[in-house]
């Protein structure tokens, strides 16, 4: 079962991008994922083929229109579609691994990048969709943070990466963030690795590697150490 990925976007252009090179582009080739990117403007009805206008109450910018929005959302995710309806969003939940994690058990994900001042509340509350934000900053478009988002859970996916245990060490996969790495030459401008990662004593080296991921968390992530490690 493949994961299948749809993208309602005003930019098809800009998949699969990133995403058709290295890993996602070679899992992509072979079927792993695949990836419908779908013109959100098609589904416009008028000559000039509108998807946007002015804040109903006055402002700045420009929003996405409910109809057409909800047209596209109808046609890419018909009833009985078990795919997640997520909309990238800067007021959504942040993105976690915990969430990549079940979207990559899951059948995919059908996602609506937003652009200009956002979407039409309606068609958020009426389609059900889950707002997913990639971090607090304001991008241009959902674009970029759809790439992030699918680029996450396509790693993830069976046979994606050569080496699954990598996967399980990383970064927040137990809460922690990942120790330092080192690999030759063994001395770098006057700098040697330290030495316990030659030493060739397996036990010694995980728990240095334990010490140095709990330093970094205490050190930068604090409010990492409050949370519930996601695997185990
Ligand atoms: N006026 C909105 C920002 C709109 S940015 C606000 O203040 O909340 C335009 C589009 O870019 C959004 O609709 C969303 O799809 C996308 N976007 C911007 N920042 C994002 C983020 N941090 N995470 C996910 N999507 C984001």
């Amino acid at each position: 079962m493949s994961f299948a990925a749809s993208v309602l976007t005003l930019y098809p252009e800009m998949f699969p991008g990133a995403l058709g090179v290295s890993l996602a582009g070679r899992a992509l080739e072979a079927g792993t994922w695949s990836l419908d990117a779908i013109q959100i403007r098609d589904f416009a009805t008028d000559k000039h083929r509108t998807v946007d206008d002015t804040p109903a109450g006055g402002g700045a910018g420009m929003v996405m229109r409910a109809d057409v929005l909800a047209r596209a959302i109808d046609h890419a995710s018909p009833p009985g579609d078990a795919r997640p309806r997520l909309l990238m969003s800067p007021r959504g939940k942040p993105l976690t691994q915990a969430r990549v994690r079940e979207l990559a058990a899951g059948p995919g994900a059908v996602i609506l990048c937003g652009r200009f001042e956002g979407v039409d509340q309606r068609v958020i509350d009426t389609r059900g969709l889950e707002e997913v934000s990639i971090g607090d900053f304001i991008l241009s478009g959902g674009e970029p943070a759809a790439l992030v988002l699918l680029d996450a859970v396509v790693r993830l996916l069976p046979g994606v990466m050569g080496n699954a245990v990598s996967g399980e060490e990383e970064s927040f996969e137990n809460g922690l963030l990942e120790h330092p790495h080192y690999t030759r030459p063994q001395e770098f401008e006057g700098r040697e690795i330290p030495e316990v990662l030659i030493s060739g004593n397996h036990k010694k080296i995980a728990a240095w590697r334990r010490e140095q991921s709990e330093r970094l968390t205490q050190e930068r992530r604090p409010d990492l150490l409050g949370a519930q490690p996601l695997l185990k």
